[in-house]
């Protein structure tokens, strides 16, 4: 048996998230490919029952890190709960989302191991032995495909882009308990203040169906066209961030390099041209549909389907065309 493979769940409301099984489905795969076995690592109090549920998607082991010192998120707190579930499992390989929390933790967990990195993954498959990964470079414009060259590997990968598949739910696994004590240096930075966004809707990252608006909108006024849309589609709504710097829209909806990275299933941008900064957080969605009165738009360029038109006279009509396909 190769060296196990450690993955870090992560949590929201004490959930399990999306990303969670997504993970573990991927690193299960990778697993058999190396002959080895998934652990999988849940931080946060009460959450040993939710843990198990990881095991439907292929998790051999469960650790719960359930101390006081996980009440409220810290970085340095969950950094030290995987750097003491690698003294556990010894790993070699150690799987995150790319999610706020693999963001946040994953580069201090691989310097506290010495390990070799690749972030945003979003494509991971064992060739000749060795764990092949593809990531986008230059801002999404272009995907390089490598290996890493260290004994130790900690890997992110993007949510929404690896299947998670339907769980075995026949499957059981022992969730055992890792002992994470307090310590000083968590102190320096504490969360003082959560505040929730209104919708009850899933995060943008996690979505399936995204409709996102652009300065083509011309208002926080006109927002109402597209919730229509979004509504009629079960989806969730993002912008641009010449709104958001509008200030017609919050910044927890703004998608591209500095918002939000997003790949869900469907992607309809309106009123968005589709600046490079704007690509780099959704180019990997599955499909892209472009509503835009330019035809030269460079939102077309990468677009599955697009429609060129105003906005104000074909997004009505292509919501009731949604709601009809419902009735
Ligand atoms: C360092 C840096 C980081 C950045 N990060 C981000 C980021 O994270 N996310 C992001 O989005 N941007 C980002 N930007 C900004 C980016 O460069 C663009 O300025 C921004 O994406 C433009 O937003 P937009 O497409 O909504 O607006 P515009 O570029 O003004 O496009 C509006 C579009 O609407 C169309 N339109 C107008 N009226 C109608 C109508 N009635 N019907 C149909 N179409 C219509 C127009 O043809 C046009 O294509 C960043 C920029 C920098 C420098």
């Amino acid at each position: 048996m190769a060296e196990k493979i450690l993955v870090v769940a992560d949590v929201k409301g004490g959930k399990l998230r999306k990303s969670s099984f997504e993970v573990t489905a991927q690193a299960s795969r990778i697993a058999a490919g190396l002959s080895s076995e998934v652990t999988a690592l849940v931080i946060g109090k009460g959450m040993e029952g939710a843990a198990g549920e990881l095991a439907g998607y292929g998790a051999a082991e469960v650790l719960v890190a359930g101390g006081d010192v996980f009440d409220s998120y810290s970085s340095g707190a969950y950094t030290r709960a995987v750097l003491e579930a690698c003294k556990q499992v010894s790993p070699k390989v150690i799987f995150l989302p790319a999610s706020a929390l693999g963001r946040d933790i994953a580069s201090a967990v691989a310097a506290g191991l010495g390990a070799g990195m690749a972030s945003d993954c979003t494509a991971c498959e064992v060739k000749d032995g060795k764990i092949e990964l593809v990531r986008p470079i230059y801002a999404g414009k272009a995907y390089i495909t490598f290996t890493l060259d260290a004994d130790v590997q900690v890997i992110t990968l993007r949510p929404n882009v690896f299947a998670p598949g339907e769980p075995d739910v026949s499957r059981s696994v022992d969730v055992t308990s890792l002992e994470v004590g307090p310590d000083e240096k968590d102190q320096r930075a504490k969360v003082v203040e959560i505040i929730k966004g209104a919708s009850e809707k899933p995060d943008l990252t996690e979505a399936d169906i995204i409709v996102s608006g652009g300065r083509g909108m011309k208002g926080p006024e006109h927002w109402p066209v597209i919730e229509a849309l979004a509504d009629a589609l079960d989806a969730v709504l993002g912008a641009s961030r010449a709104v958001v710097d509008s200030g017609w829209r919050p910044h927890s909806e703004q998608v591209g390099q500095t918002g939000k990275t997003v790949s869900p299933g469907l992607y309809v941008a309106v009123g968005i041209s589709g600046a490079i900064q704007h690509l780099a957080g959704m180019r990997t969605s599955r499909c892209i549909v472009a509503i835009n009165k330019d035809p030269e738009a460079p939102i077309f360029k990468i677009a599955d389907y697009g429609i060129v038109g105003d906005l104000f006279d074909v997004v009505p009509v292509l919501t009731e065309a949604v709601k009809g396909l419902e009735e």
